[in-house]
């Protein structure tokens, strides 16, 4: 059987990292969560005070990048992968909103892309993997034999992502999860360097009007396609 590498690329708050996981799972594949590592670097800046509301200190980011070491460890209690920085197991403070409301901007400086895109070319070698992110398709992995953009309507993006808040017992407002998923969806879609795009190749799954189970089928259904190729 081959072992491919999926690219599973798209819009915030679509669930790709809830299909991704639950594909690599099926497959027995390795699981990415490359927005995990531009959150990773973003809480580095956060504690250092090189970013905030008002001010960001681009050149010391720069600077400071050597000494940040972003990596992944499957915990074996969980059964899941959680996210590292330094040896500090940063998993659940990345996804809080300051994170998410400073992500985009650290995710468009080129010297940290550039570092992050490179692991991840390195994390993808064996094959066998699936991976999510904005530009794993387009960047990471060109010639990934299944390409898959994810999409919904932004309101129902919204609402999963305040539910699920909400159920973890985050304190915020619709507006304010609204309001944070359109200006990462506009930063992320105009940004100079490796802006979100949909590859020509890629296939569209917009699932606004579908269920989790009838959207991992049908993405299951293209990988098997691609791996009997
Ligand atoms: O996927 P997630 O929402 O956790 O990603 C957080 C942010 O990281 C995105 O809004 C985007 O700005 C950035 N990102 C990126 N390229 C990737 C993955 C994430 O620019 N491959």
């Amino acid at each position: 059987m081959n072992r491919i590498i999926i690219a599973i690329d798209g819009y915030s708050s679509c669930g790709k990292s809830t299909m991704a996981k639950e594909i690599a799972n099926q497959l027995n594949y390795v699981y990415i969560d490359t927005g995990a590592m531009y959150r990773a670097i973003t809480l580095y800046a956060l504690r250092n005070d090189l970013v905030s509301d008002n001010h960001f200190d681009r050149e010391q980011l720069i600077n400071s990048l050597t000494k940040m070491h972003v990596s992944f460890s499957c915990s074996s209690d969980l059964n899941r992968s959680e996210t590292y920085l330094n040896s500090e197991n940063i998993e659940q403070e990345i996804r809080g909103i300051e994170v998410s409301n400073h992500v985009s901007k650290i995710a468009q400086v080129k010297e940290v892309r550039a570092k992050l895109v490179q692991i991840q070319r390195q994390l993808g070698k064996g094959k066998g993997l699936v991976m999510d992110g904005r530009d794993i398709g387009s960047v990471v992995f060109p010639n990934a034999e299944l390409k898959i953009f994810m999409t919904a309507d932004y309101r129902i993006r919204a609402q999963r992502r305040f539910d699920e808040l909400q159920a973890k017992g985050d304190v915020i407002s619709f507006d304010e999860v609204l309001n944070n998923i359109i200006s990462r969806d506009n930063d992320d879609t105009s940004r100079s360097e490796n802006p979100l795009i949909q590859s020509e190749d890629a296939v569209v799954i917009d699932n606004s009007e579908i269920t989790k189970d009838e959207q991992l089928k049908l993405a299951l259904q293209l990988a098997d396609d691609r791996i009997r190729q």
